[in-house]
């Protein structure tokens, strides 16, 4: 047990909806009513109320991924995004402790960029099949097969792998990261590990030629082009936002592809009237929140790994310290090396542009 916390026994005790409790989350209540039953909110209401006190009690910070539920998304997150905003807000918080409420590789990232912080998940069961579709012995492996390519990876990774590559990418810049990366090394092909899918997406959208794993997103890779037909003539006055970890099929279909904050900033930005986004269930029902006014059509997959977090289990882990995430100090050096190059490339002159997906047909992608 980490200094600092109770011993305490699962389950969490029942926490009292009182008349206080109720006034104290009313204006919560309002926000969420439309994603929460009244049932479920007698539960979360003093949950949320015992979590917020002991982030302040133990100073600490809870990064809530935009796959995480309205309650936890809205209810205790600190900070809220994708995977690598929450990675450097986890840099440039002043809280002693990070609880990171989303999947393992998130917490690993967080402590690789915050190696002073005290970095807990709520359920070490949270991983990811990206993550785990590669290892580091496979990466060297590759190295090998390929001497002299510069190796580009996603951050839906571990650690370790993080550490046996060249330099990391995200959704956003990957483009201007696979580029970059051939100009440095002086050549016209780069690995890009592990996600299949957003290999073949980005290689739409650059001259360089790409050697991708096979890896893929249990989430995303279930969307297909007929999903997408069937949505068009059921719905043809929604506009589809895809994300990139998606089948190019299903990239070609939509009219708008990028990150989960890429999508949400869309429809905060434009306010469609009606709007799909093929992605994580969580997702609309958060962006629904501050979307009154947009109409969200819900054809989604749920990630298993994503909702192994619950507000009971963020309450036991600030309550007793556990599951702390901890990183070798010499595989966090490497791996934030690879970080710290991507985030050192200038900002990208323009944002992806996955549509250009639609415009070239017929790029090969060497797959490993
Ligand atoms: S949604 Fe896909 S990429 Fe994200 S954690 Fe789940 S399996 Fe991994």
């Amino acid at each position: 047990m980490r200094d600092g916390f109770a011993v305490s026994e699962f389950p969490v005790p029942a926490l009292d909806f009182t008349p206080a409790v109720e006034a104290e989350t009313r204006p919560l209540w309002e926000k969420l009513k439309s994603r929460v039953t009244p049932i479920e909110w007698r539960t979360q209401a003093p949950l949320i109320l015992a979590i917020n006190a002991l982030k302040r009690e133990k100073n600490a910070v809870i990064l809530a991924h935009n796959y995480m539920t309205p309650e936890i998304f809205h209810g205790v997150g600190d900070y809220v995004g994708d995977s690598l905003g929450l990675a450097r807000e986890a840099a440039r918080s002043d809280a002693a402790i990070i609880v990171q409420a989303g999947v393992h590789f998130m917490a690993e990232t967080s402590k690789i960029l915050a190696p002073d912080k005290t970095v807990l998940i709520p359920d070490l069961r949270a991983g990811c099949s990206l993550a785990s579709s590669i290892t580091a012995a496979d990466v060297r492996l590759i190295k090998q097969r390929y001497p002299g390519v510069p190796v580009v990876t996603y951050v839906n990774t571990s650690a370790e792998v993080k550490a046996e590559t060249d330099i990391c990418c995200t959704s956003a810049n990957a483009v201007q990261v696979v580029e970059a990366a051939a100009a440095e090394w002086g050549v016209d092909r780069v690995i890009l590990i592990p996600d299949e899918y957003l290999a073949k997406n980005v290689a739409r959208q650059t001259e360089i030629k790409i050697i991708a794993w096979q890896g893929r997103c249990e989430v995303h890779e279930r969307f297909t082009g007929a999903d997408m037909a069937e949505l068009r003539e059921a719905y043809p006055n929604a506009e589809i936002l895809a994300h990139p970890e998606c089948p190019t099929d299903v990239i070609e279909a939509s009219d708008f592809t990028g990150s989960t904050a890429a999508m949400s900033d869309y429809v905060m930005r434009r306010k469609p009237k009606q709007v799909v986004l093929i992605t994580e269930c969580s997702m609309a029902d958060n962006v629904a929140v501050d979307a009154p006014e947009t109409e969200f059509v819900r054809p989604c997959n749920l990630c298993p790994h994503m909702k192994r977090i619950t507000l009971e289990n963020i309450y036991q882990t600030l309550l007793t310290g556990q599951f702390e995430v901890t990183v070798d100090p010499a595989i966090a050096a490497r791996a934030r090396a690879a970080v710290q190059r991507m985030v050192d490339l200038p900002p990208p002159l323009k944002p992806a542009r996955y549509d250009l997906v639609k415009a070239r047909h017929h790029v090969e992608v060497e797959l490993i």
